[in-house]
């Protein structure tokens, strides 16, 4: 820094202004002007930007206008603070110097500079409207908190009236907002703590209802997708395809249960009375042999007809006794073997009956994907959230490439696992959002919430980079399985099903344009 007085600063100026042929602008002045004093230079003034900003303003309340005459007045003196001060004005608020360092609020809000008699001065810094946005926020944070806490319950039902009084004390909020967090912190962790814990219960409840049912791939399988669909991060979609799920296997396990119980029952019954039977059986033969022994003993010993008749009459008896009691055996058995005969015919109506309900459940057995009474719950579920929302939705319609040729040359068990795979890699490239659905026989429907058609397009698109990545194994042979897509969003006004209709007929166009692409419609 030199020690210069100004008028030598000045004429120093002057002087390097014309040694270096510079045009005698203000800027370039100011410019030689620092350099001269030995103070940082200050960037131009951008007087002609700043005018810019300012005509953009509205100019309409008398406030406004007031504050755009400051505003000019202080752009033209280059002045920053002027500039500062009514930029400040025309936001609302007041200059940092003017604002008292703890005001009141003002209780009815009034718009900014309309009713500030001097705007600059008393625009308010905390106004009843700045505390009304603030008791809001935390309404609409608090069922994210529970209710579990009645102490903290009370503390915001308290915050939130003395933020809602007019006139209220901000010092007294200050510090009544100070103790919330506080204690809004704890709130918040003991919550996430709980969604953990509940987390993890639900994996184990899942995990045991597995462990139940080994005998059923399909009940394995489920609890597979269940296990991964309640893995965080969790989102309401991913919810609601863990309750489906649980619904199914919760169904189908209440119903092998009654079958089996059922079943035991009955061959209880007949077990005891087959032992029943049979021992009453074996009790009459020897009580017979004893009696026809005896009977023999006594014909031998016989010396006159007479002794012999009622050893006859004895023996004609013990046999009709006999005859009787295997007529009732044979009788008994026969309506056994009925009794059996009609548990099996029962078992068989309840198999059917088990397919009917099973055609009931929302899951394809085979691929895991919802099938079409799941797509149709779900494609309903999608379109009154777009509704609601105002978002895109889009559906894709998959059809593989020849599949009929997977099927004759590998056979229809390969053909099956091919399908499977395929849905495996769709749900890995697909987001736990998205809903994959099994529309016929290798169709397939992919509902893509969120999602604009170019990007429904882009994401069929990774799905077919994927399959060519990924190989489908059948033994040693690796198969290249290719699908042909088409995507459409759905329209406003269209129903769900017209958009899948539509996605359809861009399918049936990618497959006459040499399959293996996707189409928007
Ligand atoms: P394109 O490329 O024109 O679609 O030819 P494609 O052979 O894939 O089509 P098409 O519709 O003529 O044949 C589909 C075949 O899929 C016929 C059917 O036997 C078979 N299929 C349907 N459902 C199943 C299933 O669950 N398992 C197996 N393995 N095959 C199935
Ligand atoms: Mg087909
Ligand atoms: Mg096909």
């Amino acid at each position: 820094m030199t020690h210069k007085k100004p008028f030598e600063i000045a004429r120093e100026t002057l002087k390097q202004l014309t040694a270096r042929k510079l045009a005698p602008t203000p800027a370039n002045y100011q410019a030689i002007y620092s350099e001269v004093a030995g103070v940082p230079v200050d960037p131009p003034f951008p007087a002609e930007r700043l005018r810019d900003i300012a005509q953009a303003l509205p100019t309409k309340t008398p406030g406004q206008q007031r504050q755009r005459g400051l505003l000019d007045s202080a752009i033209g003196q280059l002045n920053w603070d002027g500039v500062k001060n009514a930029l400040m004005a025309y936001g609302g608020f007041s200059p940092p110097a003017e604002a008292p360092a703890l005001p009141r609020f003002v209780a009815s809000a009034p718009a900014p500079l309309e009713e500030s008699p001097s705007p600059a001065l008393s625009a308010p810094a905390l106004t009843a409207d700045f505390f009304e946005q603030i008791a809001r926020m935390i309404e609409f944070a608090l069922p994210a908190l529970g209710t579990d806490d009645a102490r903290f319950t009370e503390q915001t039902e308290t915050l939130l009236a003395a933020m809602r009084q007019p006139g209220a004390d901000v010092l007294a909020v200050k510090l009544m907002l100070g103790n919330f967090s506080h204690r809004l912190s704890f709130a918040a962790e003991d919550q996430a703590e709980i969604k953990g814990t509940l987390l993890k219960l639900l994996h184990l409840i899942i995990e045991n209802i597995g462990e139940l049912s080994l005998d059923d791939r399909w009940l394995q399988g489920q609890i597979e997708a269940l296990l991964t669909a309640s893995t965080p991060p969790l989102t309401l979609r991913r919810l609601d395809d863990v309750e489906r799920r649980l619904k199914d296997v919760i169904f189908k396990q209440t119903e092998a249960k009654g079958r089996a119980l059922e079943a035991q029952e009955d061959l209880r019954q007949m077990l005891a009375t087959f032992i029943e039977r049979l021992s009453q059986m074996t009790e009459s033969t020897s009580t017979y042999h004893g009696q026809m022994e005896e009977n023999a003993r006594l014909i031998e010993q016989a010396k006159t007809m007479a002794d012999i008749a009622p050893v006859l009459k004895d023996v004609v008896g013990a046999t009709r006794t006999m005859a009787h009691d295997s007529l009732t055996a044979r009788d008994e058995l026969r309506g056994m073997r009925e009794k059996v005969q009609t548990t099996e015919a029962e078992l068989v109506k309840l198999h059917m009956e088990l397919d009917r309900v099973s055609a009931q459940a929302r899951h394809d057995p085979l691929t895991g994907a919802l099938n079409r009474k799941g797509l149709d719950e779900a494609l309903q579920r999608e379109v009154s959230n777009v509704r609601r929302k105002d978002t895109p939705l889009c559906m894709a319609l998959l059809d593989i490439d020849n599949f009929k040729k997977i099927n004759d040359k590998s056979g229809h068990a390969a053909g099956d696992a091919a399908l499977a795979h395929l849905a495996t890699v769709a749900r890995e490239v697909m987001r736990p959002q998205d809903t994959l659905a099994r529309y016929g026989g290798e169709e397939f429907v992919i509902l893509l919430p969120d999602t604009s058609l170019e990007n429904g397009i882009e994401a069929m698109t990774r799905l077919q980079r994927e399959l060519t990545k990924r190989f489908f194994l059948t033994g040693t042979e690796k198969i290249l399985i290719t699908f042909s897509a088409g995507v459409a969003q759905l329209a406003a006004n269209e129903s769900g099903p017209d958009a899948i209709r539509r996605a359809d007929q861009a399918m049936y166009l990618a497959k006459r344009a040499g399959k293996n692409r996707v189409l928007g419609s």
